[in-house]
């Protein structure tokens, strides 16, 4: 067997699925001296919705900023497909990975369509974006995926501030899907929303991924949702990961693993409800 061949064996993961993002032991120690980030190890498959759920402080943010470059690493490797992520790379993979942000990170003050159009950063120049000036294939595709995240042509000229939470935050998902990314990153991406809006923007996020193939490494704090919406789970805790495998695997022993003797999160079971009571 060759030494690739073995190498794509150890980055298969269960089922056979072939390894999209690979992480092996991630260090992260901020100068404070926290390890935010404390050996995570971790495999996910092409096209999975992948949750990171976790207690808040548990490195769930940290893990996703590494990947994108906005928080360097102090040791270990990750992988994108059979590109090594590193500082060097950071240019030619920026994109293909995008972020869904919890605050949903768009300019106020300006147009539904230019916040959507900030998503090709990756691809155009900074003096056209700053100009307006987008060849016809972004613009198209901006409305393309205006249209799929469920707005529609009255919102592109309106500010972003004048839109509901749900709305924004519909907004960031189209953003991130304007260039076909083949990842994309979601911090958080409900915390700010009520929970019937939460699982309307979750669903979105979901389907428009699977769509166009795109792997979603998506953190949260609620099981519930986690349980509901992931194709996979890590549940990390103080920095290291203690469950990685499928929902219907994460159990109330699981749950209590990860949650064990800190205060409740939201969306809780009813063991949770009992356990933290
Ligand atoms: P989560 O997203 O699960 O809430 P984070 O990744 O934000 O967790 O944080 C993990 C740990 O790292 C926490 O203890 C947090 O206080 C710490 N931390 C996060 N960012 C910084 C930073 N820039 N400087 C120092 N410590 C940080």
């Amino acid at each position: 067997m060759s030494v690739a061949a073995i190498l794509s064996a150890a980055q298969a993961i269960g089922g056979g699925v072939p390894a999209h993002l690979s992480f092996r032991d991630l260090r992260k120690i901020y100068a404070d001296g926290v390890a935010a980030l404390d050996g995570v190890s971790a495999n996910v498959g092409k096209g999975e919705f992948c949750v990171v759920l976790g207690p808040s402080g548990s490195g769930k943010s940290t893990l996703l900023r590494v990947v994108n470059g906005l928080t360097d690493l102090t040791s270990g490797t990750m992988t994108l497909s059979d590109t090594a992520l590193s500082p060097k790379t950071l240019r030619g993979i920026r994109r293909r990975v995008a972020m869904v942000h919890q605050q949903f990170n768009l300019v106020e003050r300006a147009s539904v369509a230019s916040n959507v159009l900030a998503g090709a950063v990756a691809e155009v120049p900074s003096w056209r974006a700053l100009l307006g000036w987008y060849p016809d294939h972004l613009r198209d595709r901006a409305c393309e995926v205006i249209a799929r995240v469920g707005l529609d042509e009255i919102h592109l000229p309106r500010r972003a501030a004048a839109l509901s939470g749900g709305q924004q935050q519909r907004v960031g998902i189209a953003r991130a899907l304007l260039l076909r990314p083949e990842v994309i990153l979601a911090d958080e991406p409900v915390a700010s929303l009520d929970p019937a809006i939460s699982r309307e923007v979750l669903g979105l996020l979901r389907e428009a991924a699977r769509e166009q193939g795109a792997t979603v490494l998506c953190s949260l704090h609620q099981t519930d949702l986690a349980r509901e919406f992931a194709d996979r789970i890590i549940g990390m805790r103080k920095g290291r990961v203690v469950f990685d495998g499928a929902p219907h695997l994460f159990d109330a022993a699981a749950e209590g693993r990860l949650y064990e003797g800190l205060t409740a999160p939201v969306g809780q079971s009813a063991y949770q409800e009992k356990a933290y009571a």
